[in-house]
């Protein structure tokens, strides 16, 4: 067989926000494009009137706009295979519905929900399957003029496909090798209901994957039941050799290992689940997103990369990129991947180290005005700069960083008791006038200067050091103290050297 042009879609349903679960799918499925020189689609699958969800498309996208995640056809991308949205192609679908009826690979049934309801009360675990079907209403039991008959009287239908008995079934996964089932397992599953005129999930998947040329299906491990069942229907269209090929990527479990990972465990455990901030338009809830709780689109690309894959090396920290280059597809696990939150928090901070601190000066410099804070970037850079490696988040900035901006308007007790003996106050007035002699106040000049005076008067460097940290910053962390000093100049050095020994005596 030719080696097919790789083109793989991401077909979400709009039912809600986007799991984080089905955000790894999408990059899975981008990074298999992109290093294959291939193509990525975005369907949309709203068979499913009842669970329509407005503005959940629309959620989709930003997402992925966001995430630096980009399609080349589908829906608002355009292309050559569209519509792309599954409620725009009911005539399509139509077509192929009847082809399977012509070729009696599929058959109209007229059970209602009663009868079927009655049958499974009869007939423990029952299914309908080759078994059962000549025991209930459908075409291979009723005349002709029977069936016409009853469709021309308006009475509802669903077309279900018609599973014949005694076939091996292979899906080849590319993530789990060979999945080998037999038919008779399967029922004869509902392809098209009468009612809304729509095919189900099933029937829209295939015909659609097969007029858009989908060459590889990557999908999440909740669908591999429906694998076999999907190769059946390729065969019952001839289109086996253009079957795509499978990979069904390993479950999100909850961050403690066991079960799935869910909204719920969100909440419990105060992490976001979903890509963006989602006002659910029903219930009004509103659920977090990994944008608004401030992590960086890489760190949360690169988290989720590492979910269910890894490069059999050491390496962590990938761009995009560079998860084009080292993404293999073969080698994703086949159990499922723990949601490692912490390790989610952990790429953020590495990403913030990554990043210049002009960059993440760029992202504090509103937080700072906020706090109604004139500062110059140049400042609020300096203080990144010193800042960064102690916060994952930039929002964790502020806390940490707000005495460069605002003096002290009181100091911490717990630290004062401690560190702010009765000699203090003499030796901060001291130091005050040691310092006021500086001409050069940048970290060079005055650092020899105070120690030498501190030497020379054989005080205890921790001493000094901890009132004079306690006088500037009001608790007793932070950064070096000569950065402090030379970040606020001399003039406010001494103003809130003099308003501690005023306060603290
Ligand atoms: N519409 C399905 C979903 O919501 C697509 C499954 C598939 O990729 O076949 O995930």
């Amino acid at each position: 067989m030719a080696e097919r042009k790789v083109r793989v879609r991401f077909a979400p349903s709009p039912t809600g926000a986007l799991h984080i679960g089905g955000v790894r799918t999408a990059l899975f499925n981008y990074l298999f494009a992109r290093q294959n020189g291939g193509e990525m689609i975005f369907r949309i699958e709203d068979t499913d009137s009842n669970r329509f969800v407005p503005g959940a498309e629309e959620y989709i996208l930003e997402s992925f706009k966001w995430l630096g995640i980009e399609f080349d056809e589908g829906v608002t991308f355009g292309g050559e295979h569209g519509p792309y949205r599954q409620s725009e192609r009911r005539e399509i679908y139509k077509e192929y519905v009847n082809q399977l009826l012509d070729n009696d690979k599929a058959y109209i049934a007229f059970d209602t929900p009663e009868e079927l309801d009655a049958k499974r009360s009869e007939i423990e675990n029952f299914q309908y399957d080759a078994k059962t079907r000549m025991q209930m209403r459908n075409s291979l039991t009723l005349s002709k003029e029977e069936v016409d008959q009853l469709i021309e009287d308006g009475q509802q239908y669903v077309v279900r496909f018609k599973i014949e008995p005694g076939q091996e079934i292979h899906v080849e996964d590319m993530i789990r090798g060979d999945v080998r089932v037999k038919s008779e397992i399967l029922d004869d599953k509902v392809l098209y209901k009468s009612a809304d005129e729509l095919p189900t999930y099933h029937l829209a998947n295939i015909v659609d994957d097969h007029l858009m040329e989908i060459s590889h299906v990557i999908r999440g491990e909740e669908w591999l039941p429906s694998a076999p069942l999907h190769v059946l229907l390729y065969r019952a269209f001839g289109w086996e050799d253009t079957m795509p090929r499978f990979a069904h990527l390993p479950l999100l479990l909850k961050p403690e290992g066991k079960g799935k990972l869910s909204k719920r465990d969100g909440d419990r455990l105060g992490f976001p689940v979903f890509p963006l901030e989602w006002h659910d338009p029903k219930t009004e809830e509103v659920s977090s997103g990994f944008r608004e709780s401030g992590y960086f689109p890489e760190a949360v690309v690169n988290f989720l990369a590492m979910l269910g894959w890894n490069p059999g090396t050491e390496q962590e920290l990938f761009t995009l990129d560079e998860l084009v280059q080292a993404f293999d597809i073969t080698k994703c696990s086949k159990s499922g991947a723990k949601f490692d939150y912490q390790k989610g928090i952990w790429f953020n901070h590495e990403y913030i180290l990554k990043k210049s601190d002009e960059e993440i000066a760029k992202l504090f410099a509103p937080i700072v005005a906020n706090n109604g804070v004139d500062a110059t970037m140049e400042e609020i850079t300096t203080v990144v700069h010193l800042m960064k490696d102690r916060v994952n988040f930039v929002k964790e900035l502020w806390p940490l960083c707000s005495f460069f901006f605002i003096a002290p308007t009181e100091y911490d007790e717990k630290t004062a008791k401690k560190r702010w003996k009765e000699y203090s106050g003499e030796q901060m007035a001291e130091l005050s006038k040691v310092l006021a002699d500086i001409e050069d106040f940048s970290i060079e000049g005055q650092e020899p200067v105070v120690m030498k005076w501190v030497e020379d008067k054989g005080y205890k460097l921790g001493d000094i050091m901890n009132a004079f940290r306690l006088a500037l910053v009001g608790i007793g962390k932070g950064p070096g103290m000569f950065d402090i000093t030379a970040f606020l100049g001399k003039e406010e050095t001494l103003k809130r050297l003099h308003a501690a020994i005023e306060v603290l005596g």
